[in-house]
């Protein structure tokens, strides 16, 4: 039983109208679900993503309004790495990076830059073989487009117990030296742990929240159990309506979840308008009106491809 890469990954946003602006419009990729943090309604959990809003290439955001810069330290994802094409491609967003003042810099066969608040990207040639998970996008073509996650960098605070732990517990394959792998049948995504900074971390703005990673619909409750037998202290079953999820702190305290790949952002409404309206969960529906009323104004994205 392994685990299918990344399902996603959880950031968090101070500047909702913002991020809209960068994800969709600045790195391409498609808004497939506007709705609210089920833990409070009143703020967004955005989600960016090809054009089927496909586990692999989904980034989301809970908007904390007005919330300070955080700053990763031990136990904290640090970078999102991204496949892209090939050396075109990266000349392609470093210029383009470059043009919306992202800092991007090239490093041996990558391409580094942060978001407007921060947060690191990374961007690597696919050397993969999975599918590449495309969103249509006027301005970047498909040749150079993002096509879903390769994985995430994390500043480690006890890298020797969280090895044990992915081995032998989540079943990753180890890639020499603090790298790590999730590669199911379909698709794979890696783990690396860094030496952690000598300031301490601090969640906010521009901080990753935490890292998903992608199970089919049977095997999910497993891997709970898998965890705590691990020595982790994974949360119950939560139905996230999208998705079911299951939470808990490697070793090194990043925060994982376990989300199945099903059922999907067409749970609610149709593939063809995703994200363009608000979807509430079921149990959420009945404060509508009230929500409508005080979140965040959005600037309006493009439709995706017909
Ligand atoms: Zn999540």
């Amino acid at each position: 039983m392994k685990l299918e890469g990344i399902h996603h990954i959880t950031a968090i946003t101070a500047d909702a109208p913002r991020n809209v602006d960068f994800y969709t419009r600045v790195l391409g990729l498609r808004l497939v679900k506007k709705t609210v943090n089920q833990d409070d309604p009143t703020v967004y959990h955005l989600f960016y993503g090809d054009d089927e809003g496909s586990p692999g290439n989904d980034l989301t955001f809970f908007e904390y309004p007005g919330a300070p810069r955080g700053r990763p330290g031990a136990g904290m994802v640090y970078r999102v790495v991204w496949r892209v094409g090939g050396d075109d491609a990266l000349g392609f967003w470093e210029e383009r990076l470059r043009a919306e003042d992202a800092s991007a810099r090239r490093a041996d066969g990558s391409l580094v830059f942060a978001d407007p608040e921060g947060l690191e990207h990374e961007l690597r040639a696919d050397a993969s073989g999975d599918e590449p998970l495309l969103a249509d996008h006027p301005e970047v073509p498909a040749e150079v487009a993002l096509r879903g996650f390769d994985g995430v960098r994390a500043f480690a605070s006890d890298a020797e117990a969280s090895r044990s732990f992915l081995q032998d517990a989540l079943a990753f394959d180890a890639r020499g030296g603090a790298e790590w792998e999730a590669r199911g049948e379909a698709r794979g995504g890696t783990y690396a742990l860094d030496a952690p900074p000598s300031e301490r971390g601090v969640g906010g703005a521009g901080t990753v929240h935490h890292v998903a990673w992608a199970s089919g619909m049977n095997e999910h409750p497993e891997w709970g159990r898998l965890a705590a037998a691990g020595g982790a202290t994974p949360t119950p079953v939560v139905d996230r309506f999208y998705f079911r999820s299951i939470y808990f702190r490697e070793p090194s305290g990043v925060l994982f979840e376990i989300a199945t790949i099903g059922p999907g952002f067409t749970a609610d409404e149709p593939l063809e308008t995703l994200g363009e309206a608000l979807s509430l969960p079921p149990n959420f529906e009945h404060l509508r009106d009230r929500l409508e009323q005080v979140l965040t104004p959005l600037p309006a994205t493009r439709p995706a491809r017909r």
